[in-house]
């Protein structure tokens, strides 16, 4: 689940220049040639990561944390049927099969991968999916699964979007300030109090949104129509459509702001849970988060001991094959305002059009 970007000037500014760019290489019919070249060369993996696949109408209007939708329908179907023209979508049991000795995985192999597991994932991304014959990796939080609950970040981003309250204290955050009418402007001080909330523990991360939510009578409850997260029926359905799922911890802490213990527990806890939901076992984690704050040697030993094989963090950048770091494997962020000049800009050419997103955040 993303933090967020100060939007209006971080996204007019960081877009344009590549934007610029390559709506030029995107008219010049260079793109394709050039990504080719650079596949054949480079012959590593990319791993796209999504949150959201959301028709926003009014992006003004809408109650919950903007940053999380990465695309419209129309656009994801797009993007989708680039990859199945242009690129070999891939499985993680494909790479963890390569790794152990099997097949290596083909040239310009590609990874879809979603973080959270909101129910619009079912509705919308599922279906094109299917249609087009791309599988997907669903990292989903199994306490979230299991309560239906909304995901604490974005419940604070609604809070903070929706409260009628004139200020905003934050004692922990060191957060004290009046809040404006402007939505804009209250998306920026969302942004800046989950950029914040990295660098406390958990436990009084989790303990902030109650809070508020508690003293602005908006106490986070489930069944909110555009914040819902999946349901394992829903899991089960996509499972069995050839999707993968796997773990994005219980409850969407950062693991390494955890105590020990609770850390492993959620490791190995949620693990268990996609097992035994769906009768498969569950190879692979995202670290909620995901930034490098968000995991750490002591993570990836109890991902590892848990039984995982691989994992993934929310570092952009592509891998090597054989990935150098297999608990440490770096995936693209996709990102709502990426026409598709610049989608098959930045997997053709991921060097160029990549970038640190401010919200480091999966
Ligand atoms: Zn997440």
């Amino acid at each position: 689940m993303s933090a967020s970007d100060s939007p209006g000037a971080v996204r007019a500014a960081r877009p344009s220049r590549r934007q610029f760019v390559a709506d030029l290489l995107g008219a010049s019919g260079l793109v394709r040639p050039f990504s080719r070249l650079r596949h054949a060369l480079a012959r590593d993996l990319v791993i796209l990561a999504y949150h959201r696949v959301l028709d926003v109408a009014d992006e003004d209007a809408f109650d919950f944390d903007l940053e999380l939708v990465s695309a419209s329908r129309a656009q994801f179907r797009a993007q989708m049927t680039l990859l199945r023209e242009r690129y070999h979508p891939v499985r993680f049991a494909d790479l963890a099969a390569a790794l152990a000795g099997g097949p290596a995985l083909p040239p310009r192999a590609v990874i879809v991968s979603f973080d959270d597991g909101y129910d619009d994932n079912h509705r919308f991304a599922f279906p094109i999916l299917r249609e087009l014959g791309v599988p997907a990796m669903f990292f989903v939080s199994t306490g979230h699964v299991d309560s239906g609950l909304p995901y604490a970040y974005d419940w604070l981003v609604h809070l903070l979007l929706c409260t009628r309250a004139a200020r905003l204290e934050i004692a922990e955050l060191g957060v004290d300030l009046e809040l404006p009418a402007s939505r804009t402007a209250r998306r920026a001080i969302a942004a800046d109090v989950l950029d914040r909330m990295k660098a406390v523990p958990a436990s009084v991360q989790s303990a902030i949104v109650e809070r508020l939510g508690v003293e602005w009578g908006m106490p986070r409850a489930q069944g909110h129509p555009d914040c819902r997260p999946l349901s394992w029926p829903q899991l089960r359905e996509m499972h069995a459509g050839g999707m993968e799922v796997g773990s994005h911890g219980m409850w969407h802490n950062m693991l390494a702001r955890l105590a020990p213990a609770d850390m492993q527990a959620e490791v190995a806890g949620s693990r268990r849970a996609i097992a035994d939901a769906l009768g498969a076992s569950c190879e692979v984690i995202s670290y909620p988060v995901g930034g490098v704050d968000a995991y750490d040697a002591a993570v990836i030993a109890a991902a590892r001991d848990a039984g995982f094989e691989l994992g993934c963090s929310y570092v952009s950048g592509t891998n090597h094959l054989p990935p150098r770091e297999p608990f440490a494997l770096r995936r693209l962020p996709i990102e709502r305002h990426m026409d598709a000049a610049w989608f098959a800009a930045l997997v053709g050419m991921p060097e160029a059009f990549s970038y640190t997103s401010r919200r480091r955040i999966g």
